[in-house]
């Protein structure tokens, strides 16, 4: 019989569900848009839809199947108890002063709707966050294949690590172990979202290098094709757009994030002393743009007995990579 897992990727804008086989393809997919599920209130009527989008997705397969398993990826996962614990952007209090602690035990809620589904009832689910998903997806189906030492950076609205040290992922004592976006790169730099200054996280992921386009293009009169663009709406696509149309200021912004990132990268060599170290996510879809500066600023920061650590784009940083990511968590 045909085995399958279910991957859920769960974001602030979408969740994407994908029927994943063995060999990682995915078999068939959907998307829900969160903003028909804005508030805590929505939160059952989220799940109820996500349990029947996965049924109807199941429904279309003509071989008879096995679903060996559910894995979700999402912001503030607990891997521990499987839940998703106060996500900044999902479900927000339906009274916004109201300051309470929101737990959504998501693994429980599915189970509890698919008491009497046969192929669902009692099924194994796995609930990480996005860049651990991403890290296991490297390992199951990419270029991390038969490695038991390595480390994806997601650079995407924000900047998140999955580690895997000797064959296992890194959870940490809090089950927050691998949050790589918040190491310090420059000191009194720019705000970070969680509270410190100058974590990597505003200047490498997909809306720091934005922040950083934004500022040159405010704070000088030199020239670029970004300027025909509303400063309000350039986005990171507009920049590598711009970069390889030859765009100085472009190119001179993934010069400066790979920079940041490369050092960075250099620092965590000697705690991990990975194999390989992969990048994925929207920043890193800008290819060898922004992985030539990372490496040329890693290689010059780094210890020379580290000196042989692959840098490389994630082999599986399609639009997929996170359903199929989170499908891994279970096999
Ligand atoms: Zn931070």
């Amino acid at each position: 019989m045909k085995k399958l897992s279910v991957g859920i990727d769960i974001g602030g804008t979408r969740t994407k569900i994908g029927i994943v086989d063995a060999d990682g393809n995915v078999c068939a997919n959907a998307i829900i848009a969160m903003a028909a599920y804005p508030r805590e209130s929505d939160y059952p009527a989220y799940v109820d839809k996500l349990c029947s989008e996965i049924q109807r997705l199941l429904a279309l397969q003509e071989e008879d199947y096995e679903v060996v398993g559910i894995g979700m990826g999402a912001p503030m996962a607990n891997y521990n108890n499987c839940t998703i614990d106060n996500p900044g952007n999902l479900w927000t209090p339906d009274n916004v002063s109201e300051q309470h602690s929101r737990i959504f035990p998501i693994a429980k809620d599915i189970l509890a709707r698919y008491e009497n589904e046969p192929k669902l009832r009692g099924t194994k689910i796995v609930v990480t966050n996005d860049a651990n998903a991403a890290a296991i997806g490297e390992m199951v189906y990419g270029g991390a294949k038969g490695m038991k030492n390595f480390v994806v950076v997601t650079l995407g609205t924000g900047v998140g690590g999955g580690i895997v040290l000797n064959g296992g992922l890194i959870n940490g004592h809090r089950g927050f172990g691998g949050e790589l976006g918040h190491i310090v790169v420059q000191h009194e730099g720019r705000q970070c979202g969680c509270g410190l200054r100058g974590c990597i996280e505003p200047y490498a992921s997909a809306t720091g290098i934005v922040r950083t386009v934004t500022n040159w293009l405010n704070d000088t009169d030199e020239p670029s094709i970004l300027r025909n663009i509303d400063p309000e709406k350039i986005e990171s696509k507009d920049i590598s757009d711009a970069a390889l149309a030859g765009d100085a200021m472009a190119l001179r912004a993934y010069e400066y994030t790979g920079e940041l990132l490369g050092k960075c990268l250099a620092n965590i060599l000697p705690i991990l002393d990975p194999e390989a170290i992969f990048i994925t996510g929207g920043l890193a879809k800008a290819g060898n743009l922004i992985l030539a500066p990372t490496e040329k600023a890693m290689r010059e920061s780094l210890l020379r007995i580290y000196g042989d650590v692959k840098l490389s784009l994630s082999q599986i940083n399609d639009d997929n990579a996170a359903v199929r990511g989170a499908s891994a968590l279970v096999w």
